[in-house]
């Protein structure tokens, strides 16, 4: 049986980076672009709407189209990309034993880029709504929200980041959490409290995205204490309740930390298995960008590469 030099698994842009780089060091790589990990192929920018913020695309661009120019570049430097998922990794043993489906593959190197994915309500409207007015990201979407009103759902660090950078553009930043007492941080919640475009609303849960033809409108609620339902009107609806990393098939077989993220090597993509690296969200809870993905995911082919330069 072969042995790939170099898998990657998943294709947001730090696997297509990844790709990009060890495919031109001639290493021939094979990418995993995956069915289900991190909800879909080309991870989290396929369920944005307009991308202003990667540098070098002055005029920004569409998500989607983002990634497929990321899958178009892998590809020019012979790139083999499958469109299926790894079901399970051994780590044990080199070369490493990775499946899909039926089929085994072996590689001398892996590196895992399979992302993170928000973590939505569940709620009627919340999917229909993604990308009209329905977000999960501050940082992508806040800029279209200019003068207008917008709710943010969470209670901890991340929903209080959120609404305090949305206030650079909102009229009216609501901060809805279901109990009455924030997980967030102190200083945060210093923060939040005392700008004057934030208001809080207490123990309250979101139960709908409202809207017509494809924007949404608002939200009902319920507040549950009293019980009663009524509604909202909103121009967005920020859901910021925590990520979670793809990780759950290389659950001891590689260390994570609490949250379930790839630990690796201060500074390095460089992972507990020798001859893994991991690159973008999957190990990263605290910048989560586009460019920082790419940027971790270069630092992974470096890193495999010189690694298996070492080897011989
Ligand atoms: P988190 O601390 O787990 O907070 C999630 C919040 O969402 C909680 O308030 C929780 O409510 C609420 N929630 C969860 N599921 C919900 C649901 N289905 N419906 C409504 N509300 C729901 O997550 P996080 O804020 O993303 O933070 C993750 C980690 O990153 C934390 O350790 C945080 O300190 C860190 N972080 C730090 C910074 C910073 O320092 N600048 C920024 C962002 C994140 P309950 O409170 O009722 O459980």
């Amino acid at each position: 049986m072969d042995v790939e030099n170099i898998v990657i698994i998943g294709s947001g842009p730090a696997g297509y980076t990844a790709a990009i780089y060890t495919a031109r060091a001639n290493l021939k790589p094979l990418l995993f672009e995956g069915q289900r990990l991190g909800g879909q192929p080309g991870g989290q920018l396929m369920l944005t709407t307009e991308v202003e913020n990667f540098p070098g695309f002055p005029e920004g661009l569409m998500g989607p189209e983002m990634m497929e120019k990321f899958k178009k570049q892998a590809q020019r430097f012979e790139t083999r990309i499958v469109s299926e998922d790894i079901t399970s990794v051994d780590f044990s043993a080199r070369p490493f034993k990775l499946t899909t489906g039926e089929k085994q593959i072996l590689a001398q190197t892996v590196i895992i880029c399979t992302g993170a994915q928000a973590m939505w309500m569940g709620i009627p409207g919340e999917q229909r709504y993604q990308g009209h007015g329905v977000s999960a990201c501050a940082t992508c979407d806040g800029f279209f929200f200019r003068d207008k009103e917008i709710l943010v759902v969470g209670g901890g660090d991340s929903a209080l980041e959120e609404a305090l950078f949305l206030t650079r553009f909102a009229s009216k930043v609501s901060i809805v959490h279901r109990r009455d007492q924030l997980r967030a941080s102190k200083i945060m919640q210093e923060r939040a409290m005392k700008n004057s475009k934030i208001v809080f609303i207490w123990n309250t849960q979101v139960q709908e995205v409202l809207g017509y033809e494809t924007k949404m409108t608002g939200v009902r609620v319920l507040n549950n204490q009293t019980n009663e339902v009524s509604e909202l009107k909103a121009d967005g609806l920020f859901v910021a309740i925590g990520h979670k990393p793809n990780t759950q098939i290389f659950e001891g077989q590689i260390e994570l930390d609490q949250k379930g993220y790839i630990v690796t090597r201060s500074g390095s993509t460089v992972t507990s298995v020798e001859g893994v690296f991991a690159g973008g969200d999957v190990a990263d809870h605290k910048y989560r960008q586009a460019v920082t993905a790419a940027g971790t995911g270069c630092m992974a082919a470096l890193d495999a590469e010189r690694w298996l330069a070492d080897q011989e």
